[in-house]
């Protein structure tokens, strides 16, 4: 059966989140981003409304919807801005989802409960400065010391980094085994010797928190060790399977805005006596645009059904990614030509739209970490293994505690 259409809540949840962004983020945004300020409030007002945990099960202080109804939220958000699609991208779909997946039920009444009911904040530290994509080189090392583990390295490029009150940190338990050797933790702000610092002069999603993550003899109690001992590369990439998604969908959104952007200016805006819309190679750039959109909506729903129906998702979800952060990025370098010298200017928000359309090409998997991927799965090299702990299939059955 293939079903296309959003059911009454998803339309519901959907007009919401617009009127929101249309309100609330849109008419702040460009103050925002040109004073690099991450807006606090914002967080607040996404509690309020119930966004931080929107997929996760009531139980566990969500809203229980599915998890295309995620996908609709990125997608809103990030027609206002990516910082904000980029927050909950972090906080639902990197660490909320993680320990929903991953967690015990100490870690879920603990950590994730309050995550979900967005009175407390997660972040997702994994890159170092010594390793993004090449994830088994991290040298931050987690050392056993009785009924602690002793966390010592530092994060970077860590969405949220000031703003978390909980960060899932990835360690190296045992160093000389490569990915084998990382182990997952849950390490809170408040624990001695957890500092953080945002980055400042971004290119873009100057409206959003990034920066680092330091750890110096960090206690971090071994209820906090999520997974077994071993088991942190796997929690990392199932964690991006649903990052990735969130960061698709939210591509989708953008790719929106730059439509929006670029129909009313093609309306206008008239040269050799009409409208640029009459202009066949203007009409190029927002057709590729429409078959951006189209595409990446059709791939990043799979996806979500997929994770409905509890079935791995990986490969789809890295065609999804790739294909959608691609597509928002070329639609925001070709807004900003059908904008002409205005394209040029913060008068327009297409150049922030630009700017911000390139970390999502970077994050969660650079486009040639996906590229191989996707050649990897076809040629047969890949594989995906059978997870000890899966991501819920939607409608969530309630859990005996
Ligand atoms: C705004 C922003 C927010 C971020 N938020 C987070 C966060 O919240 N948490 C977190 O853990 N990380 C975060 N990151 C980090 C991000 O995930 C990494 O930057 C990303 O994984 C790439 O790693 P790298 O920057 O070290 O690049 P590298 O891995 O050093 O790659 C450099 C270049 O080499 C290419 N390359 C590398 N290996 C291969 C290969 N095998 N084949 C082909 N090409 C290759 C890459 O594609 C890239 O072009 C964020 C980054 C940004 C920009």
């Amino acid at each position: 059966m293939f079903e296309f259409s959003y059911s009454d809540e998803q339309q519901a949840v959907q007009k919401m989140v617009r009127k929101f962004v249309d309100k609330e983020i849109i008419p702040h945004i460009e103050g925002w981003d040109a004073e690099q300020h991450f807006e606090p409030q914002i967080l607040d007002r996404l509690a309020q409304l119930g966004l931080m945990g929107i997929c996760i099960p009531e139980q566990y202080g969500g809203q229980g919807m599915d998890y295309n109804t995620l996908a609709i939220v990125c997608a809103e958000l990030e027609r206002g801005d990516t910082a904000f699609r980029t927050a909950v991208s972090v906080h639902t779909a990197l660490n909320s989802m993680t320990l929903l997946q991953w967690g015990n039920e100490f870690q879920k009444e603990k950590y994730l409960t309050p995550q979900a009911q967005g009175s407390k904040v997660g972040a997702y530290g994994l890159t170092e400065p010594n390793a993004g994509s090449d994830v088994a080189a991290i040298q931050t090392t987690a050392v056993r010391d009785g009924d602690h583990y002793i966390l010592n390295g530092s994060k970077t490029w860590i969405s949220l980094c000031d703003v978390a009150d909980h960060f899932l940190i990835f360690a190296k338990t045992t160093p000389d085994q490569g990915h084998r050797g990382i182990s997952c933790f849950i390490v809170e702000r408040s624990f001695s010797g957890v500092s953080t610092r945002g980055f400042k002069h971004k290119l873009g999603i100057r409206a959003g928190n990034t920066g680092e993550v330091f750890m110096e003899e960090v206690r971090v109690p071994v209820e906090n060790r999520v997974g077994e001992e071993g088991e942190g590369f796997k929690i990392a990439m199932s964690a991006l399977d649903n990052g990735r998604f969130s960061v698709a969908a939210g591509a989708v959104g953008l790719i929106d805005a730059c439509i929006e952007a670029s129909l009313k200016y093609a309306h206008e805006r008239e040269t050799f006596g009409k409208p640029i819309g009459k202009h066949q190679l203007v009409q190029q750039m927002i057709a590729k645009m429409v078959a951006g959109y189209e595409t990446s909506q059709l791939l990043v729903h799979r996806v979500g059904w997929m994770k409905n129906q509890g079935m791995r998702n990986t490969r789809e979800t890295s065609l999804a990614k790739w294909h959608a952060c691609d597509a928002a990025f070329n639609a925001a370098v070709d807004a900003v030509q059908i904008h002409g010298a205005n394209g040029y200017s913060h008068e327009f928000p297409v150049e922030r739209y630009m700017r911000n359309a390139k970390a999502p090409v970077i994050y969660e998997g650079t486009r040639e970490i996906h590229q191989v991927m996707q050649a990897e799965y076809a040629l047969g090299y890949r594989k995906d293994k059978e997870l000890r702990r899966n991501l819920p299939a939607w409608p969530f059955a309630q859990v005996e505690v």
